[in-house]
């Protein structure tokens, strides 16, 4: 089975009018919409496997990295080939940078490739890794509000959804106040506040949050790739920490690791390589005995392929990432809904769903 066509498609969905977000976190003071990518690839034999990267403003760089760099490379190639074919893309493409667009390329192509694999072996993702579980806990994903009455409406209306855990994006002790107070304390929270501070700055700062009882602070240090400080953070702050969705490479995920710098490592399958290189993170955490929580803050095949992986070879303490957006559509629709806080894992062959098309058509952007 041969590789004929890799198919590049920028999705932009907007937020459901009258909504707010907040979303400086990503560089954009107010988002009025989610960008994604969708790759399609097709085969000689008529199958076709859909991959994401991630998305947002590097839509367009990750589409060129695709289109002129990495297809080049896959065209003609066997599909079923996968690892060999994604370390052969890597090795030649390296000069340009293990991370960033060219990598959320290279995991948008490699999670379509096991797509078809699943395809062709008529069985779940899930079960080409060795089966699992048939559900998942998720944790709400918040985007970010500032504003504590909105933070609090945010919060209520997730808890009312049925989760029992909470993602916060808010930097303002007075919102993520207001969050822990809507959500009582039998609520877990965690904060994520993309890689603001120095260790210094996050040292004063855990005092305050520590009352807050979060289950984990994620990326609190600037750089992301500060291992020891956020070694040092977890220790002296007695806060649990998360990082890692900012990290690419299997060497990477094992220094994070043995600087014993996390409680919860966080790879993120659109951005680090797809399902090939998100497999090998699972076993090498559980050896440093930190659970796996896949960033998944994606609705597309990014989500599915974490959702997969994360049955098949998570432990009982792993969660699903559920974007909590109001977006005006999802790219599968009602075809991928979380129930009371959790997720079925979908059974159908390769990643279980495909994309729909009325999305694509609605969405697409040119
Ligand atoms: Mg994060």
């Amino acid at each position: 089975m041969i590789i004929t066509d890799i198919e590049t498609i920028p999705l932009r969905i907007p937020f459901r009018a009258g909504t707010k977000s907040d979303a400086s976190a990503w560089g954009d003071s107010n988002l009025p919409a989610a960008d994604s990518l969708l790759v399609r690839v097709t085969t000689d034999q008529g199958l076709v496997g859909w991959g994401e990267a991630f998305g947002f403003r590097a839509v367009a760089s990750a589409k060129l990295a695709i289109d002129q760099l990495i297809t080049p490379l896959c065209i003609g190639q066997p599909a079923t080939r996968i690892e060999p074919l994604m370390l052969d893309v890597q090795r030649k493409l390296h000069v340009f940078g293990r991370g960033g667009a060219l990598a959320f390329g290279i995991s948008a192509v490699d999670i379509a490739l096991w797509d078809i694999a699943g395809k062709a072996a008529n069985a779940p993702l899930c079960q080409l890794l060795g089966g699992g579980a048939a559900g998942l806990d998720c944790y709400a994903s918040l985007v970010r509000y500032s504003e504590p009455s909105l933070v609090r409406a945010a919060v209520r209306q997730a808890i009312e959804a049925g989760f029992g855990t909470l993602k916060l994006h808010e930097i303002e002790l007075s919102a993520i106040r207001a969050a822990r107070e809507e959500a009582g304390s039998n609520i877990e929270l965690t904060l994520d506040v993309n890689c603001p501070w120095s260790l210094n700055e996050a040292r004063s700062i855990a005092k305050e949050l520590k009352p807050i009882n979060l289950k984990w602070l994620e990326e609190p240090l600037w750089p992301p790739e500060n291992f020891d400080g956020l070694a040092e953070l977890r220790k002296s702050s007695g806060i649990p920490i998360a990082t890692g969705e900012n990290v690419y490479t299997l060497m990477d995920f094992e220094r994070l690791l043995a600087a014993r710098a996390v409680d919860f490592v966080q790879p993120s399958p659109a951005k680090m390589g797809g399902l090939s290189e998100l497999r090998k993170i699972f076993p090498l955490a559980a050896i440093h005995n930190v659970p796996v929580m896949p960033h998944s803050f994606y609705d597309g095949p990014g989500l599915l392929v974490a959702i997969h992986a994360t049955a098949a070879l998570g432990t009982a303490d792993s969660m699903i990432e559920w974007r909590w957006f109001d977006l005006e559509a999802t790219i599968y629709g009602e075809a991928l809904r979380t129930k009371g806080g959790r997720i079925s894992v979908p059974q159908g062959p390769g990643l279980g769903i495909d994309p729909d098309p009325d999305v694509i058509r609605a969405y697409r952007w040119k």
